[in-house]
């Protein structure tokens, strides 16, 4: 059975709609999927019914940026009260953020002179719309405009740290994004671990306040990591009684790298993920 505890929908950065996720989800057999947008439950709120008609099992999620000693770390949250109004305010103060940071981006940009870009501010917000701005968006306009090729160069010549477009963001700090998502009934989870770069201490060290602050999960198998890579991951995950999860990080078709549902299964040695989860998922044993 098919499942995917993260991707994302224009709510976010995505570039399919709440709707056209589930389409893909059907296509692809994703039986169990968890809609996991930038600091926004929007997009899973408004495909709820349409995956209950589909047959598509929706699970609660959120990817929540926050800060861990001055570097950005994501959590995904999973399986919790959607409603809840502490949970809900931190992502709001969260999306406040973001604005705030683009917003500073593009002054940074628009003050450059040789980077042309004429109405940035307003195609940015065009292309945003209601949904969380997120660098990527930059990322997009840029390849449209035909300043780079590809959403790496994008971040290489403009958006990373270090370049013109680059504003630090200072994001809520770990413990409070954990404990927003558990203070809700639901599940946090160290996104994409491999990302950060880490070494294998400042990783365990990560893991020590994550799991102080009452985080429980790891995604294990993510996008297209290489098979040791994902031995590794579930060796740490067991050495610190951490979950196992799984995520795709599906954001648009043409990333073909991180296609919805297309994972590795979680490795045998590992306790998934869903098995803290409240709701039951059909078709999975409740494994301990
Ligand atoms: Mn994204
Ligand atoms: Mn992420
Ligand atoms: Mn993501």
């Amino acid at each position: 059975m098919k499942v995917d505890f993260h991707c994302h929908t224009t709510a976010s950065d995505g570039a399919l709609t709440p709707s056209e996720i589930i389409d893909l989800a059907v296509q692809y057999n994703v039986e169990c999927l968890s809609i996991t947008d930038h600091d926004t439950t929007a997009g899973y709120e408004s495909a709820l019914e349409y995956a209950k008609q589909q047959g598509v099992q929706l699970i609660a999620g959120v990817e929540a940026s926050c800060s861990w000693r001055g570097q950005t770390i994501h959590i995904v949250g999973l399986d919790f009260d959607v409603k809840h109004k502490v949970f809900q305010a931190g992502l709001a103060e969260i999306r406040a953020m973001r604005w705030d940071r683009a917003n500073q981006m593009i002054d940074k940009l628009n003050q450059r002179p040789n980077f042309n870009l004429t109405n940035l501010g307003d195609k940015i917000r065009q292309r945003v719309g209601p949904g969380i701005v997120g660098r990527s968006h930059f990322a997009q306009l840029f390849i449209e405009e035909g300043l780079v090729s590809n959403t790496p160069q994008a971040f290489d010549k403009y958006l990373k740290r270090g370049r013109v477009g680059y504003v630090n963001s200072d994001w809520p700090a770990l413990e409070a994004v954990v404990g927003w998502i558990t203070a809700a009934g639901g599940v946090a989870v160290i996104a994409h671990p491999k990302v950060y770069k880490f070494t294998s201490r400042k990783l365990n060290m990560l893991i020590a306040d994550f799991k102080l602050a009452g985080g429980q999960g790891i995604e294990v198998v993510n996008q297209s990591r290489p098979s040791s890579d994902i031995i590794g991951m579930a060796d740490r995950a067991n050495a610190h009684g951490l979950y196992a999860s799984l995520g795709s990080d599906f954001h648009r078709p043409e990333h073909t790298w991180r296609g919805l549902g297309w994972l590795a299964p979680l490795p045998e040695k590992t306790t998934p993920i869903w098995a803290l989860f409240k709701t039951p998922i059909k078709g999975l044993e409740k494994q301990k």
